[in-house]
């Protein structure tokens, strides 16, 4: 599965997931004009076939643009029960609902979805096709009981690192922001992404730090945190960023083995 990641971080986030058949935009925080600007920027036109847009939760920077991209694209909005009343759709936009916890296909890739905590309705996903998986957990105030079970079998796993404690704590926000962003509804910490990462019962082959703070954290220290966490393994460890897109190839080793 080809993953391009448009933008991640508050100012808005998007992201292209394709398998052979199938692509699956997530979440739509970036203007259409950005998401087209991000695709010249990785050398291509936006996609025209896009099966779903899946949105994780109804906070401005993942679906402000909801409408505009299933119009756009001619697409369905895919949201769970509890966030899709929360999206903002124009009356022509098809809407389809997802269970939590229960899972369901688009195309080739089936998505399954549990809940993690933040202070909307919000969704860890996890998507699945006949070579690979891959995991997104974004926007989580702490880590919840069962995260790790339910990750346990991604081969490339996007995971929030949102702030250093420290830089929060002495940094520019206000008190009231300070405390949303690291209470128990808020933002994943560095320390806590590598809490994730350390209770996996198999190390991802690919980590991408996602959601960083500009103002809160720091590249180094979101990157040295993790790697402490994964300790020896061989885990690809890449950084996403608000500004710049990053594209990540098919994990062609799993491919290979497979004789694909
Ligand atoms: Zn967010
Ligand atoms: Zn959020």
């Amino acid at each position: 599965m080809r993953v391009t990641i448009l933008g991640s971080g508050s100012e808005g986030n998007a992201l292209l997931l394709e398998s052979g058949t199938t692509s699956v935009l997530v979440d739509a925080g970036l203007s259409h004009r950005k998401l087209v600007q991000r695709f010249a920027a990785v050398g291509r036109k936006a996609p025209e076939n896009i099966a779903a847009l899946v949105v994780t939760h109804s906070h401005g920077d993942h679906a402000a643009h909801a409408s505009t991209y299933a119009t756009r694209f001619g697409c369905p909005v895919r949201a769970s029960e509890a966030t899709m009343p929360s999206i903002r759709l124009k009356p022509a936009v098809q809407a389809e609902t997802f269970t939590v916890g229960r899972r369901f296909v688009v195309g080739d890739i089936t998505i399954h979805s549990r809940s993690v905590p933040h202070d909307a309705p919000q969704v860890a996903l996890m998507f699945e096709t006949k070579v690979t998986t891959v995991g997104l957990v974004t926007d989580l105030g702490h880590v919840p009981k069962g995260l790790g079970t339910f990750l346990s079998d991604c081969e490339t796993l996007l995971l929030e690192a949102n702030h250093d404690p420290d830089m929060l704590e002495t940094g520019p926000y206000p008190d009231m922001l300070k405390r949303r962003v690291a209470g128990s509804l808020g933002h994943l910490s560095n320390g806590q992404a590598g809490d994730v990462l350390a209770g996996l019962a198999h190390a991802p082959k690919r980590v991408v730090l996602m959601h960083l703070s500009e103002t809160n954290n720091s590249p180094r220290l979101a990157r040295n945190s993790a790697e402490a966490a994964l300790g020896h393994q061989s885990t690809e460890l890449l950084l996403a960023q608000q500004q710049q897109p990053l594209e990540l190839g098919a994990m062609r080793d799993r491919q290979l083995q497979l004789g694909l």
